[in-house]
């Protein structure tokens, strides 16, 4: 089977994995801030905060903007459940913003509207969790300046997209947002297994997201809130959590930063590949804006809307063909557990639609281009064979 994404391991990877186990420390060690450190001048951001999953660095992200019980989190129905969980577990509201069906993100027209209808009710979001779907970066300008008349928090889901670039700049730089998180999982850019990171300009939510990744516990003399009356004292300030990422994890993912910009540049290359043999058939691709740089996650195509009730067939016919296809994302509302929460079909029309069309093929680092070819080959094939 030829996988929709996987890791790219080599033998500095390995070694740097090796050489921690070897050392003193297996977690709270040097790894994990020197990651830290990297990740943060890589994007030129301030803060960083290094924990087990982006998951994790979603939660203490809501957290440190003390989202709670009767807020409301929005976010894109078009993205894993973790985009929306994240505000469950702080016990707010989750509502969503419909896509633009043409790059798969959150569509701005979407935003602008639900806004003005939220002020009206008296009902605005707390907070706004945006997602880069595939690695494409989102209209981030437009959609702050919409959320700053009402002091709307912005966290930027960059699960899919680091080294991408917006306007000449790289995501996680957290010019347009309060808070941007990376996920390292390994289908992701770049791996540490398992493992996520929070990055911010803020030093407050910087300090509260390193509470909340470790029991909410701190030793640092500045932020007690007691003088320490003894050496072993520490303080419980916040009910945290253990989301700490491991040395083995931060040596991976420090050791996968190396590759991070050929990586980028390589599934650029593959994906232009996949446009240029997809340009004179009936298959549709998500373009990316002029202004932007995709850390290209995903390759998605879009059946032609004629192709709509062969989705299934043809999906169907790749995975039978060992091509390992996958769907990004059925809707985040439509899972049973926000239907209980009283969303229906038809709530994002848009997002819904999009389901309906979208394959996302095979896209990584190390794919090589004779296995692309016998992607495109039976793509083309299948679908151009599907509409006589
Ligand atoms: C992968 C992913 C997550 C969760 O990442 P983990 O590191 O597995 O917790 C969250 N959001 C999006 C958009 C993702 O693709």
């Amino acid at each position: 089977m030829i996988p929709y994404g996987r890791q790219s391991i080599d033998s500095h990877d390995i070694d740097a994995v090796v050489d921690v186990l070897k050392s003193d420390f297996l977690t709270q060690g040097p790894q994990v801030p020197k990651f830290e450190r990297a990740l943060a001048a890589y994007c030129n951001a301030k803060h960083a905060v290094a924990v087990n999953s982006a998951t994790s660095a979603l939660h203490i992200a809501c957290l440190a903007l003390e989202l709670s019980a009767r807020d409301l989190l929005w976010t894109s129905p078009n993205s894993f459940v973790a985009s929306a969980n994240c505000g469950r577990y702080c016990g707010a509201d989750i509502d969503f913003v419909d896509i633009d069906p043409d790059s798969g993100n959150l569509s701005v027209a979407a935003l602008e509207k639900k806004l003005t209808i939220a002020k009206a009710n008296g009902r605005l979001p707390k907070v706004l969790v945006v997602v880069h779907f595939a690695g494409q970066p989102c209209d981030m300008r437009e959609i702050h300046a919409l959320c700053q008349p009402f002091a709307i928090n912005i966290i930027e889901d960059a699960s899919h997209a680091v080294g991408s670039e917006y306007q000449g700049v790289k995501t996680g730089s957290g010019q347009y947002s309060d808070i941007t998180i990376f996920s390292f999982h390994p289908v992701k850019i770049i791996t540490s297994a398992e493992g996520g990171m929070a990055l911010t300009n803020d030093p407050e939510l910087a300090k509260r997201m390193s509470l909340f990744r470790s029991h909410g516990v701190t030793r640092d003399p500045e932020l007690l809130q007691e003088e320490a009356p003894a050496p072993w004292y520490y303080e419980q300030q916040e009910l945290g959590f253990n989301y700490r990422m491991t040395e083995l994890q931060a040596a991976l993912g420090l050791s996968q930063m190396r590759h991070l910009d050929r990586w980028v540049e390589q599934r650029n290359l593959l994906a232009k590949r996949y446009q240029q043999a997809f340009s004179n058939t009936v298959i549709k691709y998500l373009p990316v804006s002029d202004d932007r740089l995709s850390a290209y996650h995903l390759f998605v195509i879009c059946l032609p809307d004629n192709l709509k009730l062969q989705h299934q067939t043809i999906f169907e016919a790749l995975r039978a063909a060992n091509i390992g296809v996958n769907l990004h994302y059925m809707p985040i509302h439509l899972q049973p557990y926000y239907q209980a929460l009283g969303f229906q079909v038809g709530d994002f029309p848009q997002a819904e639609s999009y389901a309906t069309k979208a394959i996302s093929l095979p896209l990584y680092a190390e794919l090589t281009t004779e296995a692309q070819d016998l992607v495109i080959e039976t793509v083309t094939q299948l679908c151009e064979g599907e509409m006589q």
